[in-house]
């Protein structure tokens, strides 16, 4: 079976004309083609969604793990998924600090823990356990993120929080993949909207909205507003698409579509389906995102 990777790099309120998207589609590209060469050498989906998502957590123009977007606070506060679709296992983290790449926390829940879902200090702890990197928070901000921060509170005092609503869309990162097996896997991960309140939760980290990944039907990854995409439980939705006969990119065009009957809401979501089709759409400025079909060129867009 040809292998596919597909990611995307948030569907943000980009700006087509700034340099930030032009940094973001190569981010994707670098994040497919690392995908791309784990399952070539025979990774599983998981681990290449994993490594994928790493790519992408580490470079500062996205707003997951270093360049995520600080909160009312100026906190960073990080949420991830990650799913396998084989055996429908999971593993979510939502508002760890200290964590630089929050996926592969997600994962190790995924495939060491009995419960799906850490929070706050014990999913810090859980990390602590399983050796996974921590970092200082403030590592996580971006100068550009710091300005933005200051220009809104009006200073670096993050006993002040921010009053202006939270920013309604970030650039949350996500991968799908299916492998050389036939298995596919989805993960996600953000820091969610721009000074958010402290201790929000989007929809990213939850099973069904923020990502969903099932052998029957399709994987898929999804950003925009968590407050709308939650509500119609939007990646589980797509995936049934998938299971009522939709291609993979009619299934997302679809749950589009609902998002925006049902709620008025935007974002975008990336599908793979058992067969190896892709599946992109949005109805935001942009979204940009990668992918790698077998060993063929990576192709990307916005
Ligand atoms: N869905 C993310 C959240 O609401 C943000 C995004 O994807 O842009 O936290």
């Amino acid at each position: 079976m040809k292998t596919v990777i597909l990611v995307h790099g948030g569907a943000g309120a980009w700006d087509k004309s700034s340099d930030r998207l032009s940094r973001a589609v190569p981010a994707c590209r670098a994040a497919a083609a690392a995908g791309q060469s784990v399952l070539a050498a025979g990774g599983s989906a998981v681990d290449a969604v994993e490594t994928a998502v790493h790519v992408l957590e580490d470079d500062p123009t996205l707003d997951a793990g270093r360049g995520s977007y600080p909160n009312a606070k100026g906190n960073v506060e990080m949420d991830a998924l990650m799913m396998d679709g084989r055996t429908l296992n999971m593993g979510a983290v939502a508002a760890v600090q200290r964590i630089q790449n929050p996926i592969s926390l997600a994962r190790y829940v995924l495939e060491h823990s009995e419960h799906n879902f850490f929070v706050g200090p014990g999913a810090e702890a859980l990390a602590e356990k399983a050796g996974i990197p921590r970092c200082d928070p403030t590592d996580l901000l971006t100068e550009e993120n710091l300005t933005y921060f200051r220009s809104q509170n009006g200073s670096d005092d993050k006993s002040k929080e921010i009053s202006a609503p939270a920013g309604p869309l970030g650039d949350t990162v996500g991968a799908v993949a299916l492998d050389a097996d036939g298995n596919l896997a989805a993960g996600t991960s953000t820091g969610g909207t721009r000074h958010k309140l402290p201790g929000r939760v989007g929809d990213s980290p939850l099973v069904g909205s923020g990502g969903y990944a099932d052998n029957w039907t399709a994987a898929v990854s999804a950003t925009g507003h968590g407050e709308s995409l939650m509500k119609i439980v939007i990646s589980k939705q797509a995936c049934d698409f998938v299971g009522s006969g939709l291609s993979a990119q009619a299934a997302c065009e679809a749950a589009i579509q609902l998002l925006v009957e049902r709620t008025n809401g935007r974002g975008g979501l990336i599908a793979i389906n058992a067969r190896g089709q892709v599946g992109v759409a949005y109805n935001t400025n942009g979204m940009p995102y990668a992918y790698a079909i077998g060993t063929e060129p990576v192709v990307s867009g916005h």
